[in-house]
């Protein structure tokens, strides 16, 4: 067997569990998971891997790059796009990520993909493919092209059951009303799709932004009082109502609340393929750091809630019931990202698709006792998965792209500057870290080593992505 590339000595992270393997791959995948030091090495690059940990490269469910700024309308603008954030994601490990198309009124769904792709063609340092959004007032004959789109590759749909910001005459609505919500669910259910659901509670959103403006408190810090526990709680279950009644899956995006743990929690029980996922902020964060000089740095929608919500996030994420750990990726200079201060004006979205995999394994493994096996499905496994992308993406096994990261668990410092490679800040310098992504490969090839990009942007690739029946039945992960 003639290999192309060995990695040689590390703990690796398999499906059967973390063991010492050597792992061979032949041009882009795996092509054996073997005995250390039984794989032939003549004309093979060798990865000496002794002392790291081996896992499956991070899979990034949720980022929106190249995307406007929709908190100040007057003045447009958007995030950093494909080529300046995907750095940051091969030095920190993520092969894969997963963004989002937007359909509003006046767009059709073909197009709005196409333009979309044309726009990360060349310009990816990983693989990517994006959620298709809807939103808004669309046409009823607009979720006709659901199926198409299923079918060509892109079967997860993103809808808000919110506006999430303050009424504004020049921003587009983000929200798309429960009936259409309704329709998109049954078209999916029908045709192997999914939704993706920002979910909060409108009204209560709407009329605590009306009444705490009209009390006065508009300082920023109140944020978790605007996007409130009570308003996850009420729209998860909602969400979960409606899913049920069209035998549709269903995916949360940035769970915060133990209200919304808890709500996934008993769909979950009763069978309903229902997925959580959450952000590293809400589970590193609580409100009060909105009072620290750089506390909006970790703000997004809804909210950093309490302590006892942390503890409820990492309480799924090591024992099950939230099944990924994503970033809200929304890249852009410190300067934007704090030019707010109140609660109708600070800028969402949080920068950290670079740390992701290094907080999760410090975080996780290291302070909370999660399995290594545990820690690869929150980071890579369960998002493929639920996604389509499995087993192409998210494991480590025969015939699976070779996308890995070996992490240095050695490393134990707090993160400077320099260990970033998107914008001009992150909101994790200074954390201290116990562990750290040092080389990442994707598919056989080394694209990121100690913090030097070593691929070009256009190593990545469009992935079609189809959905295993079995996570639209039931919860598998
Ligand atoms: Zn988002």
């Amino acid at each position: 067997m003639g290999l192309d590339l060995v990695v040689r000595g590390g703990t690796v992270i398999t499906p059967q569990g973390a063991g010492a393997w050597d792992v061979g791959v032949q041009g882009e995948r795996i092509a054996v998971i073997a005995l250390p030091g039984t794989l032939p090495t003549e004309g093979a690059r060798v990865l000496e891997a002794a002392g790291h940990v081996v896992a499956p490269g991070g899979v990034e469910p949720h980022t929106h790059l190249a995307h406007p700024i929709r908190t100040r309308p007057e003045h447009p603008s958007e995030t950093l796009g494909p080529e300046d954030d995907t750095r940051g994601m091969a030095c920190g490990g993520t092969t894969t990520h997963i963004d989002f198309c937007f359909v509003r009124p006046g767009t059709e769904l073909p197009e709005a993909i196409e333009r979309r792709a044309a726009r990360w063609q060349g310009r990816s340092h990983v693989d990517y493919s994006f959620h298709v959004t809807l939103c808004g007032a669309l046409p009823l004959r607009v979720f006709d092209q659901l199926p198409e789109a299923i079918a060509s590759g892109f079967p997860s749909f993103k809808v808000f059951t919110t506006d999430v910001l303050p009424p504004h005459p020049a921003r587009a609505p983000f929200r798309l009303d429960f009936g259409r919500i309704q329709l998109a669910m049954q078209v999916a259910a029908g045709h192997g799709g999914l939704l993706v659901v920002h979910a909060e509670d409108d009204e209560l959103v709407q009329t605590a932004y009306e009444r705490f403006r009209a009390e006065g408190r508009l300082d920023g810090a109140n944020m978790h009082l605007v996007h409130s526990k009570l308003s996850e709680q009420l729209a998860f279950r909602r969400a979960i109502g409606l899913a049920r009644a069209t035998d549709s899956a269903v995916y949360f995006v940035h769970t915060s609340a133990r209200e919304g743990v808890e709500a996934v929690g008993e769909a979950r029980a009763a069978g309903a393929p229902v997925y959580a996922e959450t952000l590293h902020q809400y589970a590193c964060f609580d409100a009060e750091h909105y009072r620290t000089p750089r506390g909006f740095c970790a703000h997004t929608y809804p909210s950093l809630k309490l302590p006892e919500d942390r503890e409820a996030l990492w309480r799924g994420l090591v024992h099950g019931g939230v099944s990924t750990l994503a970033t809200d990726e929304y890249p852009t200079s410190l300067a934007v990202k704090l030019q707010g201060r109140t609660i109708e004006d600070v800028t969402g979205g949080n920068l950290g698709a670079e740390a992701r995999v290094g907080i999760a394994y410090t975080e996780g493994v290291v302070k909370r006792g999660m399995s290594l096996a545990r820690f690869a499905e929150v980071t890579a496994t369960n998002a493929a998965r639920i996604f389509g992308l499995y087993p192409r993406k998210g494991v480590l096994a025969p015939g699976s792209d070779a996308d890995l990261v070996l992490i240095d668990p050695t490393i134990r410092r707090p993160l400077g500057h320099d260990d970033f490679h998107v914008s001009d800040y992150s909101p994790w310098e200074g954390w201290e870290v116990a562990g750290w992504p040092v080389t990442t490969v994707l598919r056989g090839r080394v694209i990121a080593d100690h913090g030097r990009v070593l691929g070009d942007p256009g190593d990545g690739r469009l992935v079609p992505r189809r959905i295993d029946p079995a996570v639209l039945g039931r919860p598998v992960c």
